[in-house]
């Protein structure tokens, strides 16, 4: 098997975080052994929410936590819907009919229907699922965790899944920012990488050859890209005008290279999009390949997340994790990871956008002192040790209320929609 196909192990950690906080975080997961706590979200891959779950759910594992995770399926109408939500949550226009909370909540029931949830702790991801938690007997905590930009949600569809909000047990959200009004407690985790997965760890210079060269990415001149989805809070047209301006000083080529999840149906379309503005210079690509980002990470000479709104915006982690430098929109979670001109850029216009990245591509001296920076940024604050550390503290603030004894669970107890309102 390939080495970096190992089992996770928490002690992979310790060079990283040193031996008080290895061995602080395996005392608390010892308390908490064979726990069986089940992720539930609404898709594999695309976006941050399947990143940090497909490792978080490892590393608990090797902490003996017994993580699962779900997904819920849903027709795409379903996910139409709930794009649509989670547009709104960020502060987008929502046309919220009757007909797109019966399907909305009535596909929620279906999935109800067919999952067992036999846990002591359960933890939702997103809108998407969120209604499910109507649908089952209250006999395990139900956490919410939501990782979308919440400080300026569209009030109508905020006071519509709230409803739905106050049934957890505790909600999670990735700033203080995006606090909201609810009658259960709040708590605030960033989220954060894993430094050993395809997408983290150490590259050699023939493997970022070797990625680069199979997409027909030239190296002839500094590139500059994006790692997105292909999502109109990313501001992709912004990058390409910023990057326009920019080579009316410095050469260089853009990489905008993108993805779709499964549970947005926007993606494609803003894909298309943007391909009349595609030259020699402008590389727009779609790949499912952690190694390829991995590489593009670490070779360009200026990473940009040039986002409108963004609930963290792993990739700016990643990005710096490279020690690479960053231009990031001046929002959300990005202005939690950046610190203007220490590790990093804050922008706000195209503008600004395009002086910062001739102004990197032009000097490597800059671009060495933000990277080394943005490295220990990352080291001291976003890995996922420390999300794993906070998701046991959590767990174990249940345990007095709800005994976590392995013997209750979360029992489906069927209400239609209908029957809830
Ligand atoms: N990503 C990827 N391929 C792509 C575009 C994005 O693997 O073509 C990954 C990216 O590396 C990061 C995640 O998707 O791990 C995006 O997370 P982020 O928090 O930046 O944004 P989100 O998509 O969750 O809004």
């Amino acid at each position: 098997m390939d080495r970096y196909f190992r089992p996770m192990r928490i002690e992979h950690y310790e060079d990283l975080i040193g031996p008080e906080a290895l061995e602080r975080i395996i005392l608390k997961a010892r308390r908490l052994h064979d726990l069986r706590v089940i992720n539930i979200s609404s898709t594999f891959y695309g976006g941050g929410v399947a990143e940090i779950l497909s490792s978080l759910t490892l590393l608990q594992r090797a902490l003996g936590i017994r993580a699962d995770w779900r997904l819920i399926q849903g027709s795409p109408d379903f996910f139409s819907i709930t794009k649509k939500l989670h547009n709104a949550l960020q502060g987008g226009d929502i046309n919220l009919s009757e007909l797109k909370k019966e399907i909305y909540e009535g596909i929620n029931l279906h999935n109800a229907l067919r999952m067992d949830v036999e846990a002591d702790i359960v933890v939702v991801h997103d809108p998407q699922p969120l209604p499910l938690i109507t649908h089952f007997r209250h006999t395990c905590p139900w956490i919410w965790r939501c990782h979308v930009d919440l400080s300026r949600p569209d009030p109508d569809a905020w006071a519509y899944l709230r409803e739905f909000v106050d049934d957890y047990d505790a909600m999670v959200v990735s700033l203080p920012e995006y606090k909201r009004e609810v009658h259960i407690p709040q708590l605030f985790f960033m989220p954060a990488l894993d430094p050993f997965s395809i997408k983290n760890r150490e590259m050699s210079d023939a493997e970022i050859n070797d990625r680069l060269r199979h997409y027909g990415i030239p190296e002839d001149l500094p590139i500059v890209a994006q790692i997105s989805r292909f999502d109109r809070w990313k501001d992709p047209e912004g990058v390409i005008e910023a990057f326009r301006m920019a080579r009316k000083e410095v050469d260089a080529t853009l990489v905008l290279l993108g993805n779709v999840a499964t549970d947005d149906p926007e993606g494609q379309e803003v894909f298309e999009s943007l391909l009349d503005c595609k030259e020699e210079r402008i590389l727009i690509l779609t790949a499912e390949d952690s190694a390829l980002v991995n590489a593009l990470q670490r070779r360009a000479a200026v990473i940009l997340q040039k986002s409108l709104r963004e609930g963290f915006g792993l990739t700016v982690t990643e990005a710096m994790w490279k020690g690479t430098a960053v231009i990031g929109g001046d929002c959300g979670g990005i202005r939690h990871q950046v610190e203007d001109g220490r590790n990093g850029f804050l922008v706000s216009t195209v503008e600004e956008a395009a002086k910062r990245i001739a102004q990197l591509v032009g000097d490597a001296d800059l671009r060495r002192r933000l990277g080394t920076a943005a490295r220990d940024t990352v080291r001291e604050k976003f890995l996922m040790s420390r999300l794993a550390e906070q998701y046991l503290d959590l767990f174990e603030s249940f345990e007095p209320r709800f005994t976590l004894n392995h013997r209750r669970g979360a029992r489906l107890e069927i209400a239609t929609p209908a029957a809830r309102r």
